[in-house]
């Protein structure tokens, strides 16, 4: 099942895909922050939403 990462601050979606991934690969990736709202996403391990896409 596609799954979506999201940022919980603004929604900004982060990874979207077939691949399951983890939150922690995803952040990395961005090197820890939002590219929309710039949250610190690597300090907060609640900072992403991850989700079955519909
Ligand atoms: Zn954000």
């Amino acid at each position: 099942m596609p799954q979506r990462i999201f940022c919980r601050e603004c929604g900004e979606v982060l990874y979207e895909g077939e691949l399951l991934k983890s939150p922690q690969d995803v952040i990395k990736k961005f090197e820890g922050r939002c590219p929309k709202c710039g949250k610190d996403l690597s300090f907060d391990t609640e900072a992403v939403k991850v989700k079955p896409c519909p």
